[in-house]
C-alpha cells in the first residue's frame, strides 16, 4: 500500500465528527422544521468514494418525512412572505456570512462525503456565499410592470412567490447544487423541499441549517435524506408542491417530468450533456490543451458541462493529441484531502463500472486508447474508485461514446475538416448543454456561438460559469434557466392586476340593478 493511502483518514469518524461541528449531532437524518427526523425505509450507506468503504448510514425518508417537511415549508413560507423584502435581503446576507464562518469543515465535509479534492472544495463555501449575495441583492428588486392598456384601468404585475418548491439534486457537486438552487428559490420567496442524491446528502443538510442559523424561519429550506423513487416521488406528489426543480441525468429528468406534468405543476430540468470543445488550427494550441484538460477532468470528468468531445481541426490533431495525451498522464490522481490532488476518485462503484464499460465498449468499437484506461497502478490498493484520465482517439461520431455522457474523465477525440463539419459534429448529439471554439478568428468565434445548440458556449475558454449568468440546456439537456436574473422568473409567477379609475365606469355587459 502506498504511503499516503496508509495516512487516509478515518471517513467514519472524520464525518461524525465534522457533522457533530456543523450541525451539533452526528447522525445522517432528513433536517425537517429545524431538527433531524429520521426516515423510516430502507437503510442506506454512505461510502467513502475514496475507500470504497461505508462511512455512516441512514433510513431512506418516505411520505411521513415529506408531509411533516411540506407542512413546515407551508407554514415557514407564509412567515418568509410577511416579511419585508429588505429583511428577507438581510437574513440572505447572513446566510452568505454563515457559509464563510463555517467554510473549512463544510470543505472539509464535502471532500470525504463526495470525494471533490480538497483544493476544488476548499473554494466552494465562499463561491456560495457569493451565491445568497447575488440573490440577497434581488430581494428587493423584484418589481412588476405598470401595463399602459388602452383603457381606463391600471393595470399591473406582480412576480409572486410560487409557494413550496421540489429540489432534487444530483451526487456530483451538492454543495454546489444545494446553493445554486436554493438561493433563488428563497430571493422569490419561496420555501423549498431540497432532495440531494441519496449518495451525497450531508453537505446540503448543514445549508439548512446554517439558513436557520442566519435568522430564516424554521422549515424555509428543508433537506429529505431518501431515494428518488421513494422521497423524490412523495415531493413531487405533494399537494404543497407548486414547482419542482430536477438537477440529474435525461432519463431521471423525463420520469420528473411526467409526474410534475400529471399533476399539471411547472417543471424546470438541469440534465446532462455531450458538450464539443472545438480547436481550430488558427488556436492557442498551448491554451486550448490547457483548457481541453480542464473540461473535461476537472471535477473527474463528473460535471455536466464537461468538454468530453474534443474536435480538433485535422492539420493540428496529431500534434494536439500528442501533447494532450502526455500532459493527461502528469495530472495528479489522488486521495481528495491531499492537497496536491487534482483528480479524485469516481463518487461510486456503479458510476466507476459504468466509466470502464464504456471505455472498452469504445475501443472493441475501433477507438485508440491513448492513455488511461483503468484505476491508475498507484491507487490499486486502495479500494477506491479512481480513474486515470482517459483520452479515446479515432473516435468516430457514430460510435456510442461519441453520443452518450459518460460522467467521468473520459475524452473522445474527432478530427474535423473545416467550419461546417465542425458545426455539424457539435450538433450531432440530443444533448445542447455546453461548447466552446479556440480560434483567434474573431468572426468565426461569433458564428460558431451561434450555430451551436448549446445553452452555455464559451470562446478561448471553458467551464466558467457564474450565478450571476443564466444557466440551462437545449434539447435533452432540459429547459428552464436557474440562475441569473432570469431564475426570479422561473421561480416566481406572474399575477395581472385591473383596476377601474374612470369617474363613471361602464360595464358594457348586462342589466343595471333596479
Ligand atoms: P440521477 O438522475 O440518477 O439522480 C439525480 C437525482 O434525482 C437524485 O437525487 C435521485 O435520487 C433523483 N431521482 C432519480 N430518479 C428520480 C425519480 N424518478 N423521481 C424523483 N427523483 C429521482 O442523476 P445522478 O446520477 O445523480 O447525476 C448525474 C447526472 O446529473 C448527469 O447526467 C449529469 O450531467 C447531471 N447533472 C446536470 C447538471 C445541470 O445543471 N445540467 C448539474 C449536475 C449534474
Amino acid at each position: 500500500m502506498a504511503d499516503d493511502l496508509k495516512h487516509a483518514p478515518n471517513s467514519t469518524a472524520e464525518i461524525a465528527r465534522l457533522l457533530g461541528e456543523l450541525l451539533g449531532h452526528d447522525k445522517v437524518a432528513s433536517w425537517v422544521a429545524g431538527t433531524p427526523m429520521a426516515g423510516d425505509g430502507e437503510l442506506l450507506d454512505l461510502t467513502d468514494p475514496a475507500t470504497g468503504r461505508a462511512m455512516a448510514e441512514f433510513r431512506d425518508a418516505g411520505a411521513d418525512v415529506v408531509n411533516a417537511a411540506a407542512d413546515a415549508a407551508t407554514a415557514a413560507q407564509r412567515v418568509w412572505a410577511a416579511k419585508t423584502a429588505s429583511e428577507r435581503g438581510r437574513i440572505m446576507y447572513e446566510i452568505a456570512r454563515q457559509l464563510r464562518i463555517h467554510a473549512a469543515p463544510l470543505a472539509r465535509l464535502e471532500a470525504v462525503s463526495a470525494g471533490r479534492p480538497i483544493r476544488d472544495a476548499a473554494g466552494e463555501p465562499a463561491r456560495m456565499a457569493e451565491m445568497f449575495e447575488y440573490y440577497a441583492g434581488w430581494c428587493d428588486k423584484i418589481t412588476g410592470d405598470v401595463i399602459p392598456v388602452p383603457s381606463s384601468h391600471l393595470n399591473y404585475t406582480r412576480h409572486e412567490p410560487i409557494g413550496v418548491v421540489a429540489q432534487i439534486t444530483p451526487w456530483n457537486a451538492p454543495l454546489f447544487t444545494c446553493c445554486w438552487q436554493v438561493a433563488p428559490a428563497i430571493a422569490a420567496g419561496n420555501a423549498v423541499m431540497l432532495k440531494p442524491s441519496e449518495l451525497t446528502p450531508l453537505s446540503s443538510l448543514v445549508v439548512a441549517s446554517l439558513c436557520e442559523r442566519a435568522g430564516a424561519p424554521v422549515g424555509l429550506v428543508n433537506v429529505i435524506a431518501g431515494r428518488g423513487a421513494t422521497a423524490g416521488q412523495a415531493m413531487i406528489d405533494h399537494p404543497a408542491t407548486g414547482l419542482v426543480v430536477f438537477v440529474g441525468s435525461a432519463q431521471g429528468g423525463a420520469a420528473v417530468a411526467a409526474t410534475a406534468a400529471r399533476r399539471m405543476i411547472p417543471s424546470i430540468l438541469e440534465l446532462g450533456g455531450k458538450s464539443a470543445n472545438i480547436v481550430f488550427d488558427d488556436a492557442d494550441i498551448d491554451r486550448a490543451i490547457v483548457g481541453a484538460q480542464a473540461a473535461i477532468f476537472a471535477a473527474c470528468g463528473q460535471s455536466c458541462v464537461a468538454g468530453s468531445r474534443l474536435l480538433v481541426q485535422r492539420s493540428v490533431h496529431d500534434r494536439l493529441l500528442e501533447q494532450l495525451a502526455a500532459a493527461s498522464a502528469r495530472i495528479p490522481v489522488g486521495l481528495p484531502l491531499d492537497g496536491e490532488t487534482q483528480i479524485g476518485p469516481v463518487n461510486n462503484a456503479r458510476q466507476w463500472d459504468k466509466i470502464d464499460d464504456m471505455v472498452h465498449h469504445a475501443v472493441k468499437a475501433g477507438a485508440d486508447l491513448v492513455t488511461g484506461g483503468a484505476c491508475p497502478a498507484h491507487l490499486s490498493d486502495s479500494g477506491g474508485y479512481f480513474y486515470a484520465p482517459t483520452i479515446l482517439g479515432n473516435v468516430s461520431q457514430d460510435m456510442l461514446i461519441a453520443r452518450e455522457e459518460v460522467f467521468g474523465p473520459v475524452l473522445s477525440v474527432i478530427p474535423f475538416e473545416d467550419e461546417d463539419e465542425a458545426v455539424a459534429l457539435a450538433n450531432a448529439t440530443p444533448y445542447g448543454l455546453a461548447g466552446a471554439v479556440w480560434t483567434r478568428d474573431v468572426g468565426r468565434a461569433h458564428r460558431l456561438a451561434e450555430q451551436v445548440r448549446a445553452g452555455t458556449f464559451w470562446i478561448n475558454s471553458y467551464k466558467t460559469i457564474n450565478v450571476m449568468s443564466p444557466f440551462g440546456g437545449f434539447g435533452q439537456s432540459g429547459y428552464g434557466r436557474s440562475s441569473g436574473r432570469e431564475a426570479l422568473a422561473a421561480y416566481t409567477t406572474t399575477k395581472s392586476v385591473w383596476v377601474e379609475t374612470a369617474r363613471d365606469p361602464v360595464i358594457a355587459f348586462g342589466y343595471a340593478p333596479g
